[in-house]
């Protein structure tokens, strides 16, 4: 547990996954990435989906989902997911129950941050938190409900349409405080409406970067996203809340990572280095 003054802040897998190496890194090339993430014999490297659930007065948020328990077999292959890995296990491991859930809080609905937030019953895809409400950014929802640009792929209607019928879908313009302590600050670059999410109680600060800095091995400005939509927002949003990050001690949480999950951030000589931070 990571106490950010009276928030009570776990980091949960949402079940690992692997993705292509090169996807991860862009336009770096392999011989600088593999130094820090392996590739093996499909030039896949192995990542996390790292979900935050934050204790905050009266509410249990949970920060995104991942994929969740809907890939089909040959996805699962594809993926390198594990099936008996998920958000749903994570909490329980935590002995927390699903209706415990009062707010899902989604950075981006890429399938690896929303597809656990529902599963099949009788394969119909229905909500996995049925008292929770589902916070996303309107212009993010329209984008993924449109199938908005080449990420397609990642924006499915299988995970969209069960939040949507549930009638628990709340959609927000722009920067706002979602409960107490928590607030969300639209970022771009990822995708246009792409938002991270920050923790502030008692003069401390904690930030859930996602996919604007997916892992510290993404801290130099080039080494972003192939999938990014607008790479050079991503560039510029991530040193700046890098900067902010070193100046003020902030916690930066990040999406991606399978090992350093929280970390410190220090600046040297323009440079950023991850202290990671126990849990
Ligand atoms: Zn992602």
């Amino acid at each position: 547990m990571i106490q950010i003054g009276d928030l009570q802040c776990e980091v949960l897998s949402g079940g690992r996954f692997k993705l292509d190496g090169g996807g991860m890194f862009g336009i770096i090339p392999r011989m600088l990435w593999s130094r820090q993430f392996e590739p093996d014999d499909r030039g896949r490297i192995q990542l996390d989906t790292n979900c935050i659930l934050v204790r905050t007065g009266d509410e249990l948020v949970l920060i995104d989902t991942g994929n969740g328990p809907k890939m089909t077999t040959k996805e699962q292959t594809i993926f390198g997911l594990d099936p008996s890995e998920g958000i749903l296990r994570s909490l329980a491991t935590h002995g927390v129950a699903p209706a415990e859930i009062t707010t899902v809080l989604l950075t981006h609905l890429h399938m690896d941050h929303v597809g656990g937030a529902s599963h099949l019953e009788d394969d119909e895809p229905v909500i996995s938190f049925p008292n929770a409400r589902y916070v996303a950014q309107r212009r993010e929802w329209e984008d993924a409900i449109h199938n908005y640009s080449h990420m397609r792929a990642s924006y499915r209607l299988e995970n969209l349409l069960p939040i949507q019928r549930s009638g628990r879908l709340e959609l927000l313009d722009g920067d706002a405080e979602v409960a107490p302590g928590i607030s969300v600050h639209v970022t771009g670059g990822h995708t246009p409406a792409h938002q991270c999410v920050f923790l502030r109680s008692r003069g401390e600060t904690g930030v859930f970067l996602a996919d604007v800095c997916p892992t510290p091995a993404h801290f130099r400005p080039p080494y972003n996203m192939a999938y990014d939509l607008e790479p050079y927002v991503t560039m510029r949003v991530k040193g700046e809340l890098l900067s902010r990050a070193a100046q003020e001690g902030w916690l930066c949480f990040f999406d991606h990572e399978p090992a350093r999950k929280v970390v410190r951030v220090r600046e040297e000589d323009g440079q950023f280095a991850a202290d990671p931070v126990a849990f």
